[in-house]
């Protein structure tokens, strides 16, 4: 393994999360361990130690009652059964020479407890081992008589402390195994849990990389780390659109604007080459300014659609009256379908409050009023209605003109897309993306019906207030 990829290892969140777990749990389990290893060796200890205790009592009270020799005495009858006894019993002089040792038999050689006559007023324990044939552990308590003389009084141990040290190694066995697993499991654990995170980041690189295509796996677990990914993915959802939306205008504009450009150059390069007269100079720029103009209101509107579509369009809702709109937009309309000579009607009762950009709002029904005015034939009608259905404010536009032929129906609304017959009249192609756009931009919708030669329908709606 390279010492780069070490090093990754050792930065890597997996890494410390699985370090810092498996210390607290080795740390607990050892923990553990010592204490039922204490409680265990003591109980067994206290219960070896009882019948110590009690002889050495029993010897400490005799001599303190009786003396030095009616000691003596009562142990070697005390020790004669010692076919059953299990400890033997040592009296030492005050310098330390034997005055008595009596042990059961096969116990030839005995441990030489460590005396030190200050500390053995009180009795004192240890545990001692005495190596070669006939050896063993040894539990010893001893203490300083009356007379000077001490007393030492010990127990075969070594049954215990063998038991005692296996199950010390069955024990540190089964604890070392616990670890192991629990630092396998726990590596494994936080490698997995940390995988959206690499997938995250696998995500961004690939971003980074320029491909916008690039979206973070979700796993449906529900969690964290899950919803970061969802919620990550539906930002590179957003940002995508936005960055389409901004090519797609771009595009739109580069193609719109060459047409008028193209026308603008003409006249300017005919009105230079021809010697022309005051009149045609000034109709020459009239026409300039004309596609001027048209290039202005391409780019305005693109802009506008682009912004809507994209929810960048700042848009100030309030509570508008409907109805008062319709009745605004029909009024402005009214001379020019007079003109025209088509009947405009409307239809709104006050009252019906939507939730809406009043400016946007006056800009679409001009746009939808424009159409229905524009491709109606004289005599013909328009109807404006408005009503409140299924808690949303609708809006109809119905009129009885040339119609939309069906094959058009599903691109009336993109941009820059005229019908056929359309191209004798004047327009952008880009009203009705303006309008639906827009719509949508309020959370709003359009449809339309339309039978050709009997004229179209079209019904917007707004969210009610
Ligand atoms: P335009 O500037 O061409 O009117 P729009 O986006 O407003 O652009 O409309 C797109 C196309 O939809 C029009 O070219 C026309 O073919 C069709 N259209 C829109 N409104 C109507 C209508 N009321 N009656 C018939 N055709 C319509």
């Amino acid at each position: 393994m390279s010492s780069s990829l070490l090093g990754r290892i050792r930065r890597s969140t997996a890494f410390r999360l699985t370090a810092i777990y498996a210390l607290l749990y080795i740390v607990s389990s050892l923990l553990l361990f010592v204490i039922a290893y204490v409680l265990l060796a003591g109980v067994v200890r206290s219960q070896d130690q009882k019948l110590l205790t009690e002889k050495l009592n029993e010897y400490s009270y005799i001599e303190r009652t009786k003396g030095l020799p009616a000691l003596l005495d009562f142990i070697r009858r005390d020790t004669e059964e010692y076919e059953e006894s299990e400890y033997f019993v040592r009296i030492l002089d005050p310098s330390g020479g034997e005055r008595l040792t009596v042990s059961p038999p096969g116990w030839e050689t005995l441990p030489q407890a460590k005396l030190e006559p200050r500390s053995l007023e009180a009795a004192q324990w240890q545990l001692l081992e005495q190596p070669g044939p006939g050896g063993g552990v040894f539990e010893v308590t001893s203490r300083k008589l009356g007379s000077g003389t001490f007393l030492i009084v010990g127990g075969d141990a070594h049954q215990r402390e063998a038991l005692l040290s296996e199950f010390k190694r069955i024990f540190l066995f089964i604890t070392a195994t616990v670890i192991l697993l629990g630092v396998v499991v726990g590596a494994i654990q936080a490698d997995r849990s940390l995988a959206p995170i690499r997938d995250l980041i696998a995500t961004v690189n690939s971003i980074g990389g320029g491909s916008m295509t690039a979206r973070v796996p979700t796993r449906g677990t529900g969690d964290e780390l899950d919803e970061l990914a969802s919620l990550f993915n539906s930002m590179l959802e957003r940002i995508s659109t936005l960055i389409q939306g901004m090519r797609d205008a771009l595009d739109n504009v580069a193609h719109d604007l060459r047409t008028p450009l193209t026308r603008a150059k003409a006249v300017v390069e005919t009105a230079l080459q021809s010697n022309l007269s005051q009149q045609g100079l000034r109709e020459a720029l009239m026409d300039i300014a004309e596609e001027n103009e048209r290039i202005r209101t391409t780019l305005n509107t693109l802009m506008d659609i682009s912004e809507a579509e994209t929810g960048t369009m700042r848009l100030s809702i309030e509570r508008v009256d409907m109805a008062v709109l319709v009745e605004e937009g029909v009024e402005i309309y009214d001379y020019l379908a007079q003109e025209q000579g088509i009947i405009l009607i409307c239809d709104a009762a006050p009252g019906l409050f939507a939730l809406a950009d009043a400016g946007r709002v006056r800009q679409l029904l001009a746009n939808l009023l424009d159409n229905a005015l524009k491709y109606s034939k004289p005599g013909g009608q328009v109807q404006v209605s408005a009503r409140m259905d299924d808690g949303r404010v609708r809006v109809t536009v119905h009129d009885q003109g040339e119609g939309i032929p069906p094959e058009d129906i599903p691109r009336i609304f993109e941009r820059l897309y005229r019908g056929d017959k359309s191209r004798s009249h004047r327009g952008l192609g880009l009203g009705l993306a303006l309008v639906k756009a827009v719509l949508t931009a309020h959370g709003g919708d359009i449809t339309v019906s339309s039978t050709v030669g009997q004229g179209s329908e079209f019904v917007f709606s707004l969210p009610r207030a």
